[in-house]
C-alpha cells in the first residue's frame, strides 16, 4: 500500500492525556478505562457497524516488562478463540515503518463494565454463579493450552448486562518476577494465591484462590484480603460481626502460612454466614453450596484446594455446565518459547511490529483466526 494512502486513512484524536491515532474506520471515540499498559477506548466501527473496545500500547517495546506482556498478549489474543476470552477484533499500528514504528492499537469486543463495578450491585446467586461458572469455563480454557493466569482479578474481567463474562488478560508468563515490577502503575495482589506472593511453585489451581477472592468480594463488597507489598494481611476472627478484625497477622513465610492454613475455610464459612444475606437466594440449597464451594476454593494449601474440574462439577457451578463451553479444544499457541523470550529493546520492537504486519496480512486474506471474514472486515 502506499505511504500517501495509508496516511489518508488515519486521523488523530486527544482523548484524557493521551492521542489516539486510528483508522478512520473507528468513530466516536470515548475513554472507558486506563490500566498498565494505556488508555482504553469505546468507538464505533463503521465496517462492522458495532461498537468496539480499541486499546492503545504507547511504546510497548519501552523496556523488558512492557514489551514482553505487550508481546505475549499480542500472540496469545491472536491464537485463542474463546467466548469467556476476549476476541480481538483488529490491529494496527499508525507507523509506516519498523524505524518509525511506536504504538499498537488492539481492538476488542466492546463489553459494558469490568467486575469492580459489578461487585457494587446487588446480585442473586443465579447471576453469582453464572459469572464463577464463566470465570472457571475461561480459566480451563487457557490451562488447556498451558497458560496458567496467577493474577486474575475484577479489573481484568469484564461483563455485560446479560451477565456474559470475559476475561481480559493473560496474566504473569511463567518467567514473571512476581515482586515489585519497574513501572509507576499500582500492582493489586490482593487476589494472588499465597504460593504466588511468596514466590513458591505452583500448579493450575493457583487460579482457584483468586476466583475465591472475587467471589467473596462479591459476597462481602469489600476486598477479602487488603494488604501491601509482599506481605498478606489474614485478617480472621471468629466472630464475623466483629467489624474491627482483632487478629491481623501477616503472612511472610511459608512456615507460618503452613501454621495458619486450617483456619482460612472456617473463617469463610464463618463470613459468608452473615454476609450471604446481600445475596438473594434462588433456591434454599443456594446458600449452603456457595458456603460449600467458597472454603474449598480459598484453602492455603494448594493441595488441598478444589481444582478447577472440580470446582465447575460443584452443585453451585454445575447447574450451567455445557461441554460445548468447558471442553472447548485448546488453542495452540504458535510461538513455543512465548515466556522463555529476552530480547533487548530494538528486538522486542521488531518482533512485535512483525506481529502487526502478521495479523495485517492474515487479514487482507479475508481470514481472521481461520474464519473467513466479511468484505466489509478487510476493507478499510
Ligand atoms: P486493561 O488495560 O486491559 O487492563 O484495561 C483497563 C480497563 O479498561 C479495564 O479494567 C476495563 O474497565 C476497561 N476495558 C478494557 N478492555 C475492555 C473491553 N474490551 N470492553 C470494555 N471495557 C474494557
Amino acid at each position: 500500500m502506499n505511504r500517501n494512502k495509508r496516511e489518508k486513512e488515519y486521523y488523530s484524536i486527544d482523548v484524557g492525556d493521551s492521542t489516539f491515532m486510528v483508522l478512520k474506520r473507528y468513530q466516536n471515540l470515548r475513554p472507558i478505562g486506563s490500566g498498565a499498559q494505556g488508555i482504553v477506548c469505546s468507538a464505533y466501527d463503521h465496517n462492522l457497524e458495532r461498537n468496539v473496545a480499541i486499546k492503545k500500547l504507547s511504546r510497548p517495546f519501552q523496556n523488558q516488562t512492557h514489551a514482553k506482556r505487550a508481546y505475549r498478549e499480542l500472540v496469545l489474543m491472536k491464537c485463542v478463540n474463546h467466548k469467556n476470552i476476549i476476541g480481538l477484533l483488529n490491529v494496527f499500528t499508525p507507523q509506516k515503518t519498523l524505524e518509525e514504528f511506536q504504538d499498537v492499537y488492539l481492538v476488542m469486543e466492546l463489553m459494558d463494565a469490568n467486575l469492580c463495578q459489578v461487585i457494587q450491585m446487588e446480585l442473586d446467586h443465579e447471576r453469582l454463579s453464572y459469572l464463577l461458572y464463566q470465570m472457571l469455563c475461561g480459566i480451563k480454557h487457557l490451562h488447556a493450552a498451558g497458560i496458567i493466569h496467577r493474577d486474575l482479578k475484577p479489573s481484568n474481567i469484564v461483563v455485560k448486562s446479560d451477565c456474559t463474562l470475559k476475561i481480559l488478560d493473560f496474566g504473569l508468563a511463567r518467567t514473571a518476577a512476581t515482586g515489585l515490577l519497574m513501572t509507576p502503575y499500582v500492582v493489586t495482589r490482593y487476589y494472588r494465591a499465597p504460593e504466588v506472593i511468596l514466590g513458591m511453585g505452583y500448579q493450575a489451581n493457583v487460579d482457584v484462590w483468586s476466583v475465591g477472592c472475587i467471589m467473596a468480594e462479591m459476597v462481602r463488597g469489600s476486598v477479602l484480603f487488603p494488604g501491601t507489598d509482599r506481605i498478606l494481611k489474614l485478617n480472621l476472627h471468629p466472630n464475623p460481626r466483629n467489624a474491627v478484625l482483632s487478629h491481623p497477622f501477616c503472612l511472610t513465610s511459608c512456615s507460618y502460612l503452613c501454621t495458619q492454613r486450617e483456619k482460612l475455610p472456617s473463617y469463610c464459612a464463618c463470613f459468608m454466614s452473615e454476609d450471604l444475606k446481600r445475596i438473594k437466594p434462588v433456591f434454599t440449597a443456594d446458600t449452603s453450596q456457595a458456603r460449600d464451594l467458597l472454603s474449598k476454593m480459598l484453602v492455603i494449601d494448594a493441595s488441598k484446594r478444589i481444582s478447577v474440574d472440580e470446582a465447575l462439577q460443584h452443585p453451585y457451578i454445575n447447574v450451567w455446565y455445557d461441554p460445548t463451553e468447558v471442553e472447548a479444544p485448546p488453542p495452540v499457541i504458535t510461538d513455543k518459547q512465548l515466556d522463555e523470550r529476552e530480547h533487548t529493546v530494538e528486538e522486542w520492537k521488531e518482533l512485535i511490529y512483525k506481529e502487526v504486519l502478521d495479523w495485517e496480512e492474515r487479514t487482507k486474506n479475508g481470514v481472521i483466526r481461520g474464519q473467513p471474514a466479511s468484505i466489509a472486515q478487510v476493507q478499510q
